[in-house]
């Protein structure tokens, strides 16, 4: 249930509503947007007769939130939510484009890389320590040595940084060394997992998982949410369907239906979604015009002798390229990307 507070509800009515919901046994979120205060009541209380909130001072509106996810729904949160990372702000505008290797590899690779796609105009650097690869016997990440070089890669670079996070005892090198903490589209249903982010505040980038519908989607951030982490940004990464010539079917319709369902802002992973390096730039463009908050990009300098994912990653000079023919795109849609 949501409370709409009346513009001019003072903050003692407004915590009286809170109390008398607290009382019920609801979780109170609060949020204070640009003209109004609204209480997001959390708790499976079909019973609560909701006129008993309608006759309060300073109440204008009660809504039940029919939805499964409260927290995540635009109902409970009208404006789009910026999630901040240094000085990138994700949902506003701007729209800003993640790129790196699928893995790190070495100090070698990570800095080439980085310094490519910065002079590009990417605003954070991608790379996975901790790889969730289909075979056990493929290459799995350097771990904690590769976040390592991502921190110094982002100080040398001024990028903010993204990096998976597979397991909760990653947890606190991963707080240490990154700045955004990504979830696999493996683990999006890991619900530990989920708990122990909703209980940091650091921004989670969370990707949709091969299965997943758009509901199951957000009852995941939702997970996050609960804890009380609201720096979620959500990403289409292509789902399972009966096409094998991508590897995956990159769904753009995403956008559209998360803008109209959720806050929070949605990028879409090019790379992932097609698997193929020729696919990435179309759909890129695609993912723009349809109103991506952002996108992540796999880039590699020799992709032929990447270590994963090769085939899907943009050599540097396609990644420029790109770049410009994206910032066109958002021009023309009202946005901006940033320059290299
Ligand atoms: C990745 O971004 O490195 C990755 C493994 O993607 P996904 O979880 O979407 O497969
Ligand atoms: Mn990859």
């Amino acid at each position: 249930m949501v409370i709409v507070m009346k513009d001019s509800a003072s903050e003692e009515l407004i915590l009286a509503v809170a109390d008398r919901l607290k009382s019920l046994g609801f979780d109170v979120h609060k949020v204070v947007g640009v003209n109004k205060t609204i209480l997001g009541a959390i708790g499976d209380k079909r019973d609560i007769d909701i006129r008993q909130f309608e006759i309060m001072d300073g109440v204008q509106e009660v809504v039940r939130i029919t939805e499964p996810y409260k927290l995540s729904s635009r109902t409970f949160h009208p404006e789009n939510t910026h999630v901040q990372v240094r000085d990138v702000v994700f949902g506003a505008d701007e729209i800003h484009v993640i790129a790196g290797p699928c893995s790190i590899e070495s100090e070698e690779q990570l800095f080439t890389i980085a310094g490519m796609v910065k002079k590009a105009g990417a605003t954070v650097l991608r790379g996975g320590a901790f790889k969730p690869r289909t075979s056990p016997y493929s290459f799995q990440g350097m771990g904690e040595e590769g976040l390592k070089l991502m921190k110094e890669a982002g100080k040398q670079f001024e990028l903010a940084t993204v990096s998976e996070i597979m397991r909760e005892n990653q947890l606190d090198m991963m707080l240490e060394n990154v700045d955004i903490l990504q979830v696999g589209a493996r683990n999006m249903q890991n619900f530990p997992l989920l708990r122990e982010l909703g209980k940091t505040t650091k921004p989670i980038l969370l990707k949709r998982g091969m299965a997943a519908t758009i509901e199951e989607f957000l009852m995941a951030a939702e997970y996050i949410m609960a804890g009380g982490n609201y720096n979620v940004i959500l990403c289409e990464r292509g789902i399972r369907t009966f096409e094998n010539y991508t590897r995956n079917t990159l769904d753009i319709s995403a956008i559209p239906v998360v803008h109209k369902l959720s806050h929070l802002p949605i990028i879409v992973d090019p790379s992932h979604g097609t698997g193929l390096r020729d696919k990435v730039g179309p759909m890129a463009r695609a993912a723009v015009a349809a109103g991506a908050d952002g996108l992540t990009i796999e880039v590699h300098h020799q992709p032929e002798k990447a270590l994963s994912d090769g085939a899907q990653s943009l050599y540097p000079h396609q990644f420029e390229r790109l770049m410009e023919e994206l910032r066109m795109i958002a021009w023309a849609i009202g946005r901006k990307i940033k320059q290299g």
